[in-house]
């Protein structure tokens, strides 16, 4: 049961995620989640370094959704600007949100990679909907949606993996 929580990459930040390192695993689609993974809850703007990392996505082909469980105000003021797809208010673990973003990038789950800070949102979703999922560590430890009690179930879980040796910190990399 705790597999579906087991993501298939844990990298300490959205830039170690690298084109040549995606498309070796067939991705052509990126479905990033946006509160401590692209910036911190509490910053409203994307930084020079998420441009960039988006956009050197793109230019390798690889297409790129936000997909938050946010409000509508902060997801597009977020994404607008940068014109990136979004979908907010998304209700994960839910699939829902993953497969209508899959359909309008016309691509099928085992070709999107989920990104995410949070096991129970964003890698639970994305394992339950058939796709990649790459989990990063938060941007910040704080966090307006998440509970202290989602955390401790959380460090739990990662705990698990790391003495069962499914998971490598990643903290490390
Ligand atoms: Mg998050």
């Amino acid at each position: 049961m705790l597999k579906k929580f087991l993501p298939e990459r844990y990298v300490k930040n959205v830039f170690q995620i690298k084109p040549s390192m995606l498309q070796e695993d067939g991705i052509k689609g990126v479905i990033t989640d946006l509160d401590n993974t692209l910036v911190a809850w509490d910053v409203a703007d994307a930084t020079g370094e998420v441009i960039n990392w988006i956009s050197d996505l793109q230019k390798a082909e690889i297409q790129v959704t936000i997909i938050s469980n946010n409000n509508e105000e902060r997801v597009r003021i977020f994404s607008e600007p940068i014109k990136v797809p979004y979908e907010a208010a998304a209700r994960k673990p839910s699939t829902k949100a993953f497969h209508r973003a899959c359909e309008r990038m016309n691509l099928q789950p085992h070709e999107v990679a989920v990104v995410g800070d949070q096991l129970l949102t964003d890698v639970l979703g994305g394992n339950r909907g058939g796709f990649h999922t790459i989990l990063v560590t938060p941007i910040v430890q704080t966090d307006a949606k998440i509970t202290r009690f989602n955390r401790a179930i959380e460090r739990r879980i990662l705990n698990h993996f790391y003495k069962k040796g499914l998971l490598e910190k990643g903290e490390d990399k």
